[in-house]
């Protein structure tokens, strides 16, 4: 048996909807502008580049509920409302065709995002670490099994702030669709289970504030909820 000198951290896992099981999170990799909207309200271009990735630790997991401090070194967090997708079965170079049968599931999720960190990594051609990969920032709802859902091509995906409707597209938007960026992915990096894939978010993205509760849904998956409190 493996001897260590502190003990190991949890495992990073996600709950999964009606089952006491719960799905072990590894890698949790995001994609960068899938919305052609999004994309123009940061400054970009809408065309179908080649999707981009950026990643953050496991440890960010948060669960839907969770009340999280404002975090630190920011003057703007901004919400992120995405599609999540969770993998079921090892996937390498994969062609498009073959990567809907490694999605094993779906879930809500929230990218948080210090916006003001992001746009100064940006302007300086640096990582974006300290922007997206910070201490509960990757918010997610229970995980539903893709068996039990629909296509997933479609459905209204939304985000309100203290009730107040900011985000609101359909997952048809996406300009890389789900199997796209799976196979697109698995290009990079061997997937497998336990990694997440967070999809993008559509237009609307904007500030919040300690106090604010953040709600959001997705067709087929419920709801997603995070309070912000005041920052440690
Ligand atoms: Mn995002």
């Amino acid at each position: 048996m493996t001897e260590y000198i502190f003990p190991p951290a949890e495992i990073p896992s996600v709950a999964v909807r009606g089952s006491t099981q719960r799905y072990a999170v590894s890698r949790i990799f995001c994609v960068g502008r899938n919305y052609a909207a999004h994309a123009r309200e940061m400054g970009g271009d809408p065309s179908r580049e080649a999707p981009f990735y950026f990643s953050k630790p496991a440890s960010a997991l948060t669960p839907s509920g969770s009340t999280v401090p404002y975090p630190p070194r920011t003057q703007n967090l901004h919400h992120e409302m995405e599609l999540v997708v969770a993998i079921g079965a090892p996937l390498f170079r994969a062609a498009t065709e073959q990567a809907q049968a490694a999605v094993w599931g779906y879930a809500t999720g929230l990218d948080m995002t210090r916006r003001d960190l992001q746009a100064q990594a940006k302007a300086a051609g640096q990582p974006w670490d300290t922007a997206k990969g910070f201490e509960h920032s990757a918010v997610i709802g229970e995980l539903v099994c893709a068996s039990e859902l629909g296509d997933m091509g479609r459905g209204a995906i939304s985000l309100a702030v203290n009730g107040q409707l900011r985000q609101q597209g359909d997952l048809a938007d996406m300009i890389w669709r789900v199997p796209e960026l799976v196979a697109n992915l698995s290009q990079f990096y061997h997937l497998a289970p336990g990694d997440l894939i967070y999809t993008g978010t559509p237009e609307g993205v904007g500030a919040v504030q300690p106090g604010d509760i953040i709600t959001g849904a997705i067709e087929g998956l419920g709801e997603i909820r995070l309070t912000i409190a005041a920052p440690e």
